[in-house]
């Protein structure tokens, strides 16, 4: 056996071709080396280019320029030694927990009764034991991710890519489950040498990783490496687990240089309403600022502090400053939070001049918002159904995403009174606004 790391991921750059025909370039000249017994964590904002890498490992797509080599070989297609996990699976509802998993075994054409003794094996493993002969509906979404897992580690692969394998879990589901995994894997009982987990949050990626590449967005390129040295199992409380949380915290709200501010600008989607929004409520964002703006900050905090003055998840506080940014009543950077002139002004403004500020921030800076009011605006009937944005949203982002983005953009519009938003007619109007 030769020195070779497990994956050797050289200068990727990957790109999509939008709509309007210009490129979105993704990736760009990411690297990354995973070496046996290592798992490495590929922490980012959503949209930073972390599955569209995952894809690219798996031999699932190609990359426009650069090298990915598994074993020193280079990867054409999906390889046999390299497994995925999702963040869901499609278990197929008319077979059994058993089948379900066997299924990961049938393209190698194993002798029947190997199938079968690997199959109970990693259901053994991952602590469905019991549960052969069950059907998905019949599982909790905890154990039916526990099905995907088993289904993944069956293959006995040698690397185990996972996307986001505990983002769709209740908190506690979750945090068994990374917890059993990580057992596992420190007493050596998976049949894996390696794992590389893609996350957008902080915490869990200091829990399980070795070393974490933290994305930038737009492209995405790894912006920087944290070793974590602590021993498993980790504890959340210790103080030097809180150190590297903050640490990454600055890592992720590194302020760009002006070149790649630049670079940024150039990348944002053509029609500039692209961008994926978060769902969060004008209660959470004007209590923020509100928060921020009080005599104990005066307009420039510490965002973990912040984080534990609110009884929040510094991942939870996050997308609310970052939403903040966007709106531009807010500046982050290096970890802290520092309200611009027109947070301040929000914070010490009466309800309506709220609003009034807000509508403002919201037309200037949220692109799909401002194009929502010019349909409505030109329209004679000055109203549109919810499709006429929701098809536009598709070409730039998932389903899902275009669904989120959506509520998020009515969500502040209605706040805002810059549209109004019928649930059940499923239109927007300028009924009410000003
Ligand atoms: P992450 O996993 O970090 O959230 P993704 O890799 O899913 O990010 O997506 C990165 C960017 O690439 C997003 O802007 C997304 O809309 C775009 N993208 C991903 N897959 C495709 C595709 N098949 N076609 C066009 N754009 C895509
Ligand atoms: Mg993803």
């Amino acid at each position: 056996m030769d020195n070779s790391p497990l994956l050797e991921v050289r200068a990727i750059r990957k790109s999509f071709r939008k709509p309007d025909g210009t490129e979105l370039r993704v990736l760009d000249g990411v690297e990354l080396v995973l070496r046996e017994g290592e798992i490495i964590g590929l922490l980012g904002r959503s949209g930073s280019g972390k599955s569209t890498l995952l894809r690219l490992i798996a031999g699932l797509s190609r990359s426009a320029a650069g090298s990915i080599r598994y074993l020193g070989r280079p990867v054409t297609g999906p390889a046999p030694g390299i497994a995925m996990v999702f963040q869901s699976f499609a278990l197929f509802p008319w077979l059994t927990v058993l089948q379900n998993v066997q299924l990961g075994l049938e393209a190698l054409g194993l002798p029947q009764d190997e199938i079968r003794r690997r199959s109970l094996a990693a259901i053994d493993l991952i602590g469905l034991d019991g549960f052969e002969s069950a059907y998905p509906r019949e599982l909790s979404g905890g154990m039916r991710q526990r099905v995907g897992f088993a289904r993944a580690l069956v293959v006995h692969p040698n690397v185990l890519l996972m996307d986001e394998p505990f983002s769709a879990l209740d908190v506690l589901t979750a945090e068994t489950l990374r917890t059993d995994f990580l057992e596992l894997w420190s007493e050596g009982r998976l049949p894996i040498k390696g794992i590389i987990l893609v996350t957008h949050n902080i915490e869990e990626a200091v829990l399980m990783c070795d070393r974490i590449l933290v994305f930038s967005t737009n492209p995405g390129r790894v912006v920087s490496e944290i070793v974590v040295e602590l021993p498993q199992p980790r504890d959340r409380l210790d103080a030097r687990f809180r150190d590297l949380v903050e640490r990454i915290y600055v890592a992720m709200t590194a302020k760009p240089a002006p070149g790649e501010i630049r670079a940024r600008h150039e990348h944002l989607p053509g029609a500039g309403i692209g961008t994926i929004l978060p769902r969060l409520s004008s209660n959470l964002l004007s209590g923020l600022l509100e928060t921020v703006a009080a005599p104990r900050y005066n307009g420039r905090a510490d965002l973990p502090a912040i984080a534990a003055a609110l009884h929040m998840e510094v991942d939870d506080l996050f997308p609310v400053a970052e939403a903040l940014q966007m709106l531009r009543f807010a500046i982050v950077e290096g970890g802290d939070i520092e309200l611009t002139a027109e947070g301040k002004a929000f914070a010490a403004a009466t309800l309506d001049e709220r609003k009034r500020v807000f509508a403002q921030h919201l037309l200037a800076y949220v692109p799909l918002a401002a194009h929502i009011r010019r349909v409505l605006d030109e329209r004679e009937s000055h109203s549109a159904p919810w499709s006429r944005f929701s098809d536009e949203l598709e070409d730039h982002m998932s389903p899902a995403a275009a669904e989120q983005t959506m509520r998020a953009v009515i969500g502040w519009g209605r706040y805002a009174e810059c549209f109004a938003y019928h649930d059940h007619a499923k239109m927007f109007s300028l009924e009410n606004p000003s």
